[in-house]
């Protein structure tokens, strides 16, 4: 008997809720991809919970500090509660083995396709994984979906999130 009591939909971030500028750290620049507001909503309404995993190695090569990305966080949710919809949680890796931040310039455990962030989500919100959904754009987000147990649905770029979400998570 599984007594996991929640499912989840992770979502990747840059390229698959938002356009991947890179190294994205301002709220200015942050722009939506198409029905990426609605996707999370009709996840939210499904009674998943709904969780961000992203690699943000730009902390690790200086380019922003941690507070940006939390900063950033803060703002998305606001925006999606404009629709009545949340994230429940974001998780992200600031390691980069090429940093020049000396306290995240290093191999880690956490970075995608590393599934370490999945499973802490799922232990912090009791999650059953082999319910649970990853969608991401890139192929390193469908190894991470592999590693962790999860379903993987591959978001192609451009594409509705909404519509993707919607064929494959009911
Ligand atoms: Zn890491």
């Amino acid at each position: 008997m599984n007594s996991k009591k929640y499912k989840a939909v992770f979502f990747d971030r840059d390229g698959t809720l938002n356009v991947d500028t890179h190294y994205l750290h301002l709220m200015e620049d942050f722009i939506w991809t198409p029905e990426a507001r609605q996707a999370v909503k009709y996840c939210n309404d499904l009674g998943y919970k709904v969780i961000v995993i992203t690699n943000q190695s730009g902390i690790a090569r200086g380019y922003y500090p941690p507070s940006d990305v939390m900063d950033l966080h803060v703002w998305m949710n606001q925006k999606l509660s404009d629709i009545g919809a949340h994230l429940d949680g974001i998780y992200f890796c600031p390691h980069h083995v090429k940093g020049t931040i000396s306290r995240y310039a290093r191999e880690c455990d956490c970075r995608k396709p590393s599934p370490k962030l999945v499973f802490n989500a799922a232990q912090d919100f009791d999650i059953d994984l082999s319910a649970s959904y990853f969608v991401g754009d890139s192929d390193k987000d469908m190894e991470c979906a592999k590693n962790a147990g999860v379903t993987g649905i591959h978001y192609q770029y451009g594409k509705s999130l909404l519509k993707i979400v919607q064929e494959n998570i009911r």
